[in-house]
């Protein structure tokens, strides 16, 4: 059976032609599952029984379940986790600003790239997600809020850029004009540098935001913290990034998690504006959110603010991660682990 919500129009046309349907029915197939967003194909009541009765023997509509949501009471952030059709789970978090609603969405069950302070790579990488798993994420969360989704960030469990073929599926078809229509400036892809991988993004000449998961200014520094950095130079990584702007004219995104003691003085506040200064970016500072496994602690309020302000002062354009939901907090892949060790624990019993 194939996965029809991963398949763009011009592919969907090209799938019906060769069932001996005729083309206008991809556009109403794809309007139902991109902007009307169903689940089913019995819900495509414009299309006869029998259409729908050989799409559903041929084609598979996956739709994920939610089997837990925590809600915040302070601001309304949501955390989703969705079981997928084979069992696996992931995590997605809502996030309501005041300039509208964003959704982080991951991108693999798991992640392979090991970073010293994140949670979702502990158990290593299970799955790429398919491009209908990552829309997929989205649709289920506009259908259960009841809130239409204005930006969407790929930040959540998972390497983008190891998953490159499915993620630029996905960015095509999420900024479709035929499916929910989100523009490309309203979407970040956040990576931990694979630096192939970001040319061949700038070369697909997207309007979106790179995310460069930076987190130290030297060399050394980083490979303790981000084993991908034994792979790539500090140096190859940046002139990634310089590349992708120059492609594209967008700006990047540098993001830096303060971890107390290791990258978090005047000094380091020094050498990153060295190091990325004179380029076009803004800068994310994110205090590290500490996981059990682990013993990274976040540096104290002053401290985060005094990073800030050195930056700042240095002419940066520089922004401390507001923390959303507070109440429901734990890092980003901490709902799943501790799903899945439970899950453990029972069979263990
Ligand atoms: N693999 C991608 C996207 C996923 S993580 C990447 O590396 O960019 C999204 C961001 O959250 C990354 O900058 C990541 O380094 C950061 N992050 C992960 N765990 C964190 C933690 N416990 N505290 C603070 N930031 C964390």
């Amino acid at each position: 059976m194939k996965d029809i919500k991963s398949l763009n129009l011009e592919q969907l046309t090209e799938e019906l032609l060769s069932i001996g349907e005729k083309k206008f029915r991809a556009k109403q197939i794809y309007s139902w599952i991109h902007e009307k967003l169903v689940d089913s194909f019995d819900e495509m009541t414009n299309l006869s029984k029998d259409l729908r009765e050989k799409l559903k023997a041929n084609y598979n509509l996956n739709s994920m379940d939610a089997v837990a949501v925590q809600t915040s009471k302070i601001d309304g952030t949501q955390k989703y986790l969705f079981r997928l059709h084979d069992g696996h789970v992931v995590e997605s978090v809502l996030m309501k600003y005041h300039h509208g609603n964003s959704v982080c969405i991951s991108s693999q069950v798991g992640c392979l790239m090991g970073c010293r302070f994140c949670a979702s790579t502990i158990g290593g990488k299970v799955r790429d997600l398919a491009a209908s798993e990552m829309l997929g994420q989205i649709y289920k969360i506009q259908k259960l809020s009841g809130e239409r989704v204005h930006n969407v960030v790929v930040m959540g469990t998972g390497e983008p850029l190891d998953n490159y073929d499915n993620l630029v599926q996905f960015i095509k078809m999420l900024t479709d004009e035929n499916g929910l229509n989100i523009s490309q400036r309203n979407l970040t892809v956040s990576t931990c540098g694979i630096v192939p991988r970001i040319r061949e993004l700038a070369g697909e000449k997207f309007q979106i935001t790179l995310a460069l998961s930076l987190h130290a200014t030297t060399q050394e520094k980083r490979k303790q913290l981000m084993p991908i950095a034994n792979k790539y130079d500090l140096k190859e990584v940046l002139d990634a990034c310089h590349y992708y702007y120059e492609q594209t004219g967008r700006r990047i995104t540098f993001e830096y998690s303060l971890v107390g003691g290791v990258n978090d003085t005047k000094q380091d506040a020094e050498k990153l504006t060295k190091l990325i200064g004179k380029f076009p970016c803004h800068v994310n500072l994110i205090p590290v959110n500490p996981i059990k496994e682990r013993d990274f602690v976040q540096p104290n309020k002053q401290e985060c603010q005094a990073f800030r302000n050195k930056l700042e002062k240095n002419g940066i354009n520089v922004t401390i991660r507001r923390e959303m939901g507070r109440d429901i907090d734990g890092a980003c892949g901490q709902l799943r682990k501790s799903y899945l060790d439970q899950e453990k624990g029972e069979h263990e019993c």
